[in-house]
Formats: structure tokens, sequence, C-alpha cells
């Protein structure tokens, strides 16, 4: 397989990954939107993606790497939806705020009140507040009572639409767990996020994201699957 075949052949295996995800737990794969993380991957494997139309929704963790390469002309030039989807620090928020249309990664008021204040006129930037699901790693991201609160908090932030959660699970943590972890979320944007409403519930990377879509994910974050030479190495 050339470099080209190899991606869209990573791409279908997703794709696949997703609605076999959907179908075991009764959901409809067009409630799922992939969040293509783009962070680690080459600019012309990305080009190839985006050129084929096969990611719209994109993910970095960089704001200055990210805005080098989305304010590029060909970058430009396709219509993508930009997630921030690193450790937003509160000096970068001026400029995330000029090149993201989400942030999906907020823990704290301050740097949320930072990118309130330089959204663009007439922009609004979803976000969504990051739980911390584990404390045994250093992580970002706030413990689930504490990331609810500062979600009500946004909602008086012009400029922001505060409109889900994320979480990255502990790595290499068992299935059940995983479960339990995700299950736990999922209730919590439920409760405060009602259905019918634009919400986002984004768990799960390339390593659990099929546990991540069966207990309520809509909006999965895949890097290496999606970017990976060879995934039978990984
Ligand atoms: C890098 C990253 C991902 C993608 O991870 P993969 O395991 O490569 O899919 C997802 N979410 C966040 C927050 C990341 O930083």
């Amino acid at each position: 397989m050339n470099r080209e075949e190899t991606l869209v052949k990573n791409w279908q295996d997703v794709q696949a990954a997703l609605a076999a995800a959907c179908a075991k737990s009764g959901r409809d794969l067009k409630e799922i939107t992939l969040l293509a993380v783009t962070k680690y991957a080459q600019d012309q494997d990305v080009l190839t993606l985006l050129q084929k139309g096969l990611i719209k929704h994109v993910g970095e963790s960089r704001v200055q790497q990210a805005l080098a390469r989305w304010t590029s002309p060909v970058f430009a030039s396709f219509h993508t939806v930009k997630h921030f989807i690193g450790h937003l620090q509160k000096n970068k928020a001026a400029k995330a705020a000029q090149l993201f249309d989400f942030v999906d990664s907020l823990d704290n008021l301050q740097t949320a009140q930072a990118l309130s204040k330089a959204v663009p006129a007439g922009k609004t930037i979803r976000v969504l507040v990051q739980v911390k699901l584990t404390d045994r790693e250093t992580q970002s991201g706030l413990p689930l009572e504490q990331a609810r609160q500062l979600a009500r908090e946004l909602k008086a932030l012009p400029g922001l639409k505060v409109a889900g959660y994320m979480a990255i699970a502990p790595q290499g943590a068992p299935q059940q767990e995983l479960r339990t972890l995700f299950g736990t979320v999922k209730r919590a944007f439920d409760a405060d996020f009602p259905a019918g409403e634009e919400r986002y519930l984004s768990l799960g990377m390339s390593e659990d994201f099929e546990i991540a879509v069966e207990e309520g994910s809509s909006l999965p974050r895949i890097g290496s699957k999606l970017f990976a030479a060879n995934l039978e190495g990984l």
C-alpha cells in the first residue's frame, strides 16, 4: 500500500469500528462526529484526508503550531472546524480565540474569561469543560462536580457557548473501569446538557474510542489510528 492507500484504509477501519460500536449500543452513526487529531500528523497526511473530504473536525494541542498550519493558504482553503484539545494557557487564550471554533479542554474560569474577552465580533466559540477521571496521573481537568460548577459559571461569558464535557481516560484501564468512568460523565452530561440542544460529549481516543462510543461519546478524538504508518505495530 502507498501512503495514500494506508491513510484511506486507516480512516475506513475507524469508520467500521465506529459503526460497530453504534450497532452494539443501539446508536445512530450520524450522532457521532469524528474529531481527527492532527497534532502529530504530517502536513501531507492531513492534506490527503482533507482533499478526499474524509475529515472536517480537526484537533490540535499547541496554539502556535496550529496557527502556523491552519492559517497557511493551502490549509485555510479547506472548510474545517478547528478544536483546541490541549492545555490552554491564559496567555495563549487571545491567539486561540482567533483560530479555534471549539476549545474542548477548558478547566478554569480565568482562562475562560481571557478567551471570552478575545472572541472576535460575530464569532461564538463552543467550549467543553474537561473532566478529570483519575488522580492517578498528573492530568488536566477538574473533578466532576467542580467541572459541572465551572460549566454553570461559563454560561455567563459572552462569545462562548458551553456545550458539553471532555475527558481523557486513564491509560491502560481495564474495560469495566473505562465503562464506569465514561458512564459517570455521560450521566452528568445528560443532566446538564439536555438532549435536543446542541451538545457534545468528547470521550475516547485511539485506544478506547469504541468503548467510549458505546457509553455515549459523540465526539471521539482519534489521532494515531488515523495517521500511524503501520497499525500492526501499535
Ligand atoms: C493527542 C490527543 C488525542 C489523540 O490520541 P490518539 O491516542 O493518538 O488517538 C486525543 N485527545 C487528546 C486530548 C489528545 O491530546
